[in-house]
């Protein structure tokens, strides 16, 4: 009965802290220069409810790259624009079982981008976005959207943009093989160029909590009450969050959790418990398919504190 009596949410991501803020497993991102000098040990828990209530425990108002935890925003920022059909027409939203940034799972996938949240699929997400608004006025548009379900302005962390950059070879080269098969819809370079940036937007753990909890909140951000997302959209992101949300260990996460989740190489992970709060964790060491150690073990201790399990009907 889970409203039978009130939560005390202050105990739990204050147990979930002190059970892991030792826990030594895990290596920060080394492809990206800038994620591999972060401070190992840093560590921040947030819930935000659907009512606009906030907790958190630890370093919540530490600023760090957002990375792929952007993908899920752009995907609701494309879905309010486009229509979720078109995602499925010209994204995908098939799981690809495989890391993020697998240049096989875009062959073996009809040589589609496969999903929003996998680097070719975001990067094709994001070509349809600046294409829709043009160069000259794409990156105000994503930045003011951004910003509504943060409840503030973000800004680029210029050092870990140029440093993300100069070393993103790989990324171009998922652009240029998806142009050749149709699945982008802008200049390939640009819009991964553009993704980048987004990926290099500088967040606390808080303001992941209050994004987060837009979606647990049916798409109307808790603290501001503005609407960002029509509600019929927001289990579609969920459902995709759910089948690649932490990439090649989704199906265990699942497993193990059974919460819609989304992982950062910047150390975030944010997770939605629907129609009830967001939890999201920041600690930068991550397991070998990018997701944070603490953050799952955390995310995982809570979930089963607080019954969060989304199959779990209770
Ligand atoms: N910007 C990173 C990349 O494209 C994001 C990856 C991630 O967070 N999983 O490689």
């Amino acid at each position: 009965q889970k409203h039978a009596k009130p939560v005390d949410y202050n105990a739990v991501i204050n147990e979930a802290y002190n059970l892991f803020k030792n826990e030594q497993s895990g290596k920060n991102a080394d492809y990206i220069p800038f994620l591999d000098r972060a401070n190992a040990a840093m560590y921040g828990i947030v819930i935000v409810t659907k009512e606009g209530q906030v907790y958190q425990v630890g370093e919540t108002k530490f600023e760090f790259g957002i990375e792929s935890v952007e993908k899920v925003f752009t995907l609701c920022m494309a879905m309010e624009i486009f229509g979720d059909s078109v995602i499925l027409e010209k994204v995908g939203a098939s799981q690809t079982g495989l890391p993020f940034n697998s240049v096989p799972a875009i062959e073996l996938d009809d040589k589609k981008p496969s999903n929003p949240l996998v680097n070719a699929g975001a990067m094709a997400t994001t070509s349809l976005l600046t294409s829709h608004f043009g160069h000259s006025d794409a990156w105000e548009k994503v930045d003011a959207y951004f910003a509504k379900f943060a409840g503030r302005q973000l800004t680029i962390l210029d050092e870990l943009y140029k440093s993300e950059a100069a070393n993103n070879q790989h990324n171009q080269a998922i652009a240029m093989l998806l142009k050749s098969y149709g699945y982008m819809y802008d200049d390939p370079l640009y819009a991964c160029d553009f993704y980048t940036k987004q990926c290099s937007y500088g967040v606390t753990t808080r303001d992941l909590g209050i994004m987060a909890g837009t979606l647990a909140n049916g798409g109307v951000n808790p603290i501001t009450k503005e609407r960002l997302i029509k509600e019929e959209y927001v289990p579609k992101v969920l459902a995709i969050m759910g089948t690649t949300g932490l990439y090649e260990t989704t199906g265990e996460w699942m497993f193990k959790v059974g919460l819609p989740s989304k992982s950062g190489v910047g150390g975030g992970i944010i997770s939605v418990v629907p129609g009830r709060y967001a939890i999201a964790v920041f600690s930068p060491p991550l397991d070998k398919a990018g997701n944070s150690v603490r953050a799952q073990k955390a995310i995982q201790y809570i979930s089963g504190k607080l019954n969060a399990n989304i199959y779990s009907g209770k």
